[in-house]
């Protein structure tokens, strides 16, 4: 059976001394045994949160990251760096830096292939607009992020990764998905994985569920057969997110 994994997606939210105060708010109340537990961190405050989570089940992540090896890009944060500082995730191809920094299926297809080489975990995010939904083409849509983002990517490799899907209609909308409509992504995607792959490697990724997940709704999301777990933004940044992780 695949591992539930609750990520926190933080954003361009908390000065370092802020996530501190976060990471030790929500010390006691996001310990799991059976979840793993990620907060995916502003670049300028993995350093102080990966002290803040010693000797916690909580493992930290990054945003985004460049696939360059090293050099002169100016602004940029290699996989080495990340490593270095402990993380274990890195967010690729969140539905903000596609819109907001134009990032293409291309250049998202180089992250993704780096973290992996580099023993990064990545999380791929994928989905769709209100208007591709009611035109009907979400899977369709899906599919062709999917398929580009993981160009040359192995079967064990992705076996290793954690794919998230967020409608972006959802995204700090207060609108999720309903159950029916986040299970049935979710389980395009596996078929999605089994027809690039096989059967072995679509058992095995995980596949998160990202779009207003709150305390309220996350029980009945991650109880799904295809939904591994979540993505949250704005809950993980209150006490709430503990309930999330808990969610049984
Ligand atoms: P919200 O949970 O705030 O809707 O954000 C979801 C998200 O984008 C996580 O990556």
């Amino acid at each position: 059976a695949r591992r539930k994994i609750v990520a926190g997606n933080w954003k361009m939210n908390m000065t370092p001394s802020q996530a501190v105060e976060l990471c030790n708010t929500l010390k006691d109340l996001v310990k799991s045994d059976d979840v793993d537990v990620v907060y995916c961190v502003p670049a300028i405050d993995i350093v102080p949160v990966v002290e803040a989570v010693k000797g916690t089940n909580v493992e930290v992540g990054a945003e985004n990251m460049y696939f360059e090896e090293k050099g002169a890009y100016t602004g940029e944060i290699s996989a080495d760096m990340l490593l270095d500082a402990g993380v274990k995730y890195v967010i690729i191809g969140h539905s903000e830096r596609r819109d907001y920094f134009k990032e293409c299926d291309c250049l998202l297809n180089k992250k993704v292939k780096k973290a992996l080489e580099k023993g990064l975990i990545p999380i791929l995010c994928c989905g769709e607009t209100l208007e591709q939904r009611e035109m009907g083409v979400t899977m369709d849509w899906i599919r062709l992020q999917i398929k580009s983002d993981l160009a040359d990517v192995t079967a064990d490799q992705v076996k290793g990764m954690v794919i998230a899907y967020e409608p972006i209609w959802a995204i700090g909308t207060g609108k999720t998905a309903t159950t029916e409509q986040a299970e049935e992504v979710c389980k395009g995607i596996r078929e999605c994985i089994a027809e690039m792959y096989d059967t072995d490697t679509a058992e095995a990724v995980r596949i998160q569920y990202g779009g207003s997940v709150n305390a309220g709704n996350a029980a009945e999301l991650f109880a799904q057969p295809d939904i591994d777990g979540g993505l949250v933004g704005g809950a993980s940044l209150k006490a709430d997110f503990g309930k999330i992780v808990n969610y049984k």
